[in-house]
């Protein structure tokens, strides 16, 4: 099956990708896309949702299935192995994914957006040659490894990986934890100090591969939700990589970082949309079904307020996610990571995490008793929409950041 657009659709979805910060609703060709790869996502894996959740399960071929789909290095030029859309019509993707299984988007949107799109926006031509297109083709999975035990929301300043020059080699030692995909990756986009006493301006990034001498991981954790999603820590135990998988300049890491950062809470936020979509989907079904009192729960008031209010909640998210894409969308290369961009791709990531656990809430409420059950899809939402508040900077975070744009003004 193939699901994505025929090339001169989907070059009408990028031409769509004209959406711009006045232009707030969907183009026809956007909703195409967004639909097409709904309805294809849940041809192709909606049937694994609950060995998943049950079994912290990530099913083998799972990145070959994505690949079948055509949505592996969405946003990478098909001269490199990717699909070719803009950065807008790749959010897209995320979105339809979120809809339908929150374990699959988180693993795609690490994969491809944290760690392939990271890399083609930063690496020199030879490490795009060797490393793309096998991340395109879906024979090699990818991660991104910044935050340790001892750096999370203070992830520059806490980080006490270390990489020291030898000859040819650089040696890497440290341990990275909470990382995506971690227990399963091939190709891992990892940050470590080449100069520790020149803090945040010492600070590297290096593509490790999984066979390199010195590296290793951990299992899959045990989590809350989203329990698909391969989750572990990654250790290097003077792991040797090439001086050749340097990405970027020497200390030139935190250029790497924060470039990328706004681009990667806006793409987030589109999944975290998906989510929050299906659990009022799932309401509103429930609403005109469930009897109690003799009739359909969803003549009840209260009920039909709640459901208002999320679809509220959710158009007002909307909006906010999709101009955060779009201006992110036109982004020149090397802008971001300070500024009105960094404000507000942060509000629009604060908007989609808090509206989507707001969401999923009431939707477990409207559910009632049967809501409560692990087993149930509502549930298993209402569980992936904590992580949301959390992973890719907390939501106290996002407030940090936004408050101190306005108040460098
Ligand atoms: C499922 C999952 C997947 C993840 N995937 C990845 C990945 O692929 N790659 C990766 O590098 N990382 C990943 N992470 C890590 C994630 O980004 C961090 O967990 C997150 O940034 C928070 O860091 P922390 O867990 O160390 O919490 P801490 O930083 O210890 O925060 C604890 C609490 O203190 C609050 N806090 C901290 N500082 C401040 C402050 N200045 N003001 C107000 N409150 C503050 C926080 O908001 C939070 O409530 C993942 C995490 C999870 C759970």
């Amino acid at each position: 099956m193939t699901a994505m657009p025929a090339k001169p659709e989907r070059k009408a979805a990028m031409r769509g990708g004209a959406i711009t910060s006045t232009n707030f609703g969907l183009s026809g060709e956007h909703v195409a896309l967004l639909d097409q790869m709904t309805r294809a996502a849940r041809t192709e894996f909606a049937g694994d949702s609950e060995r998943m959740d049950k079994d912290k399960w990530w099913p083998e071929d799972g990145f070959r299935r994505l690949a079948k789909l055509g949505i592996l290095g969405a946003s990478v030029p098909e001269e490199h192995g990717g699909a070719g859309l803009d950065l807008f019509s790749a959010g897209l993707i995320g979105q339809a994914l979120g809809r339908v299984e929150a374990s699959v988007a988180t693993s795609w949107q690490s994969h491809d957006n944290l760690c392939v799109n990271n890399i083609y926006r930063n690496a020199n031509e030879a490490q795009r040659r060797k490393y793309l297109p096998g991340l395109c083709d879906g024979t090699k999975v990818g991660a991104i490894g910044m935050t340790e035990p001892t750096g999370g929301s203070d992830a520059l300043g806490g980080m006490k990986a270390t990489a020291r020059r030898e000859g040819d080699h650089y040696v890497l030692n440290g341990t990275k934890i909470y990382i995506t995909n971690g227990p399963i990756a091939d190709v891992v986009l990892v940050y470590a100090k080449t100069a520790p006493e020149r803090g945040n301006k010492g600070i590297s990034a290096f593509i490790v591969e999984k066979d390199f001498p010195g590296y290793s991981r951990s299992a899959p954790f045990d989590k809350m939700g989203i329990r698909g999603s391969p989750t572990g820590q990654l250790f290097f135990d003077d792991c040797r990589v090439p001086a050749a998988n340097l990405v970027g300049a020497e200390n030139g890491g935190v250029a790497v970082m924060m470039s990328g950062l706004d681009i990667e809470r806006a793409f987030a936020s589109m999944s975290v949309l998906g989510i929050a979509e299906r659990a009022l989907e799932l309401s509103v079904d429930y609403a005109k079904t469930r009897q109690q009192f003799g009739k359909p729960i969803g003549e009840f008031q209260m009920v039909q307020a709640k459901l208002a209010e999320m679809y509220v909640e959710l158009e007002a998210a909307k909006l906010l996610c999709y101009r955060a894409l779009a201006e992110c969308n036109d982004l020149a290369e090397g802008e971001g990571g300070r500024g009105d961009i960094h404000m507000l791709t942060a509000a629009a990531f604060m908007k989609a995490g808090e509206t989507c656990m707001r969401i999923t809430d009431e939707a477990v409420q409207i559910f009632g008793g049967a809501g409560y059950m692990r087993d149930i899809e509502v549930n298993r939402l209402y569980r992936a929409a904590k992580i949301q508040e959390i992973g890719g900077g907390t939501k106290e975070i996002r407030r940090v950041i936004i408050a101190k744009e306005l108040l460098r003004r």
